[in-house]
């Protein structure tokens, strides 16, 4: 099966998450026998709860900030997804990176539905106790639509462990009793996962490996420009590098390092070690985050934000492979370019879905109130990350479908069967 003719659009404004979600979903139908009513209501979400969120400053002052959380579809189980501390954050980017969840936990045949939600507000402008104060507040307003078997929370942009840590506290005092999993990404003292803050990475490594693999590349014999040097770059950067690849750039919000020898990823600080520490470092020469996108590596690893490749630049793109670790870094229009120069994209719902497969360990040993060691932990994200790539890559080789489209089918197959199985109903 071949894909449907769609002309790239131009880009007057970058794509939403929204916009691009629904579209995606609506090409994936095209490929599938699925009933268009469970299309149409995919496109919508169950609900998005929006709340303001009063804050008072260490000065004294009261500031509102707004907060969301979308919770689209939950056939398969509770709402699952991140809370993004961003001044972008809207109600509208929310509905569409819980649909990319509904799809992620799907494609990961993980037992969750989608959610996402935040807090609109630059995180770099609060203190570590008005961030506290933030997130108590917001958990409590949150509180009714959120819950382990209902809605489960996680670490995104601009938030990590001790909010979570902050959230669940504040949910567990007010319900009586602690309720460790309300949320997932919290620290291993109450209840958190070993290898969870890793995991995205891990999994962009490994879905790498395997698609490197694929294309008869050698992994030993690869160079790999990594977008991105957070929790996801840098782990994927760093487990790449251990594994034998070259790592020739990588980069931070200011900039590029750029060695065609190969950096020395594991002396580069994180962004959670040192932020905005990469062009600080000794390398031979120094790039914009733009010029990092258009090297001629075997391999591109989109790690920062999304929409980074764009109708724009995607003709100028000359790795072999993209792994897309962010969540959304390709524009709809921007897929279109790279599938006609057959350059592969292999989606973030399956990449970094580590993540979340790791939040859903975290889940089981919350209910479970018993800890899995680390190696555990691995060894099963190794196995869930390598049935979910023989799932989609099987789509690949037997129809013919980019490996988007084969995600989103994998996905959208799941889903359409649960909802036919459980119906319609009142
Ligand atoms: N925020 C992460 C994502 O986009 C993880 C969500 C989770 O663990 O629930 O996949």
């Amino acid at each position: 099966m071949t894909s449907p003719p769609t002309e790239p659009e131009p880009e007057d404004e970058l794509d939403s998450a929204l916009t691009t979600a629904r579209r995606q979903l609506e090409r994936a139908a095209t490929h599938i026998d699925v009933d268009p009513g469970v299309v149409e209501r995919l496109k919508y979400p169950t609900r998005v709860q929006q709340v303001s969120v009063p804050l008072e400053r260490d000065d004294g002052s009261v500031e509102v900030f707004t907060g969301y959380r979308a919770q689209h579809d939950d056939v398969r189980g509770p709402y699952k997804g991140g809370l993004r501390y961003h001044p972008d954050v809207t109600s509208e980017e929310c509905i569409g990176l819980s649909m990319w969840m509904t799809w992620k936990c799907a494609v990961m045949d993980l037992p969750f539905g989608g959610g996402k939600g935040g807090i609109a507000v630059d995180p770099k402008g609060l203190s570590a106790d008005e961030t506290e104060r933030l997130t108590r507040r917001f958990a409590e307003e949150l509180r009714n639509v959120v819950g382990p078997t209902k809605d489960v929370p996680a670490p995104d942009m601009g938030t990590d462990a001790q909010t979570m840590a902050w959230f669940m506290d504040a949910y567990s005092m007010q319900q009586g009793e602690t309720i460790p999993g309300v949320v997932t990404g919290k620290p291993p003292i109450i209840g958190g996962s070993y290898g969870r803050e890793k995991a995205p990475g891990r999994s962009t490594a490994i879905i790498a490996r395997e698609a490197i693999d694929y294309y008869d590349h050698d992994l030993t014999d690869t160079t790999i420009a990594v977008q991105g040097f957070g929790s996801v770059g840098a782990n994927a950067a760093r487990l790449l590098e251990e594994w034998g690849a070259t790592v020739v750039a990588v980069s931070d919000v200011n900039g590029a390092i750029y060695d065609p020898n190969g950096l020395e990823t594991h002396a580069i600080p994180t962004h959670d070690e040192e932020p905005e520490a990469v062009l600080e470092q000794d390398a031979p020469e120094t790039m914009t985050n733009e010029a990092l996108l258009e090297l001629d590596v075997d391999l591109l690893v989109p790690a920062a934000v999304g929409n980074v490749i764009t109708a724009d630049n995607a003709d100028a793109i000359e790795a072999d492979i993209v792994v897309e670790g962010a969540n959304g870094p390709t524009t709809f229009a921007a897929d279109t370019i790279l599938e006609e120069r057959d350059v592969p994209v292999i989606p973030d719902i399956l990449a970094n879905a580590g993540g979340v497969t790791v939040s859903y360990f975290e889940w089981l040993q919350d209910i479970n109130r018993r800890q899995w060691s680390l190696d555990r932990v691995n060894d099963e994200l190794e196995e869930h990350m390598l049935d979910a790539w023989t799932d989609v890559r099987t789509k690949v080789d037997d129809e013919g479908l980019t490996w988007r489209d084969a995600a989103y089918v994998v996905a959208l197959s799941r889903i359409a069967e649960a909802k036919a199985t459980r119906g319609l109903w009142p």
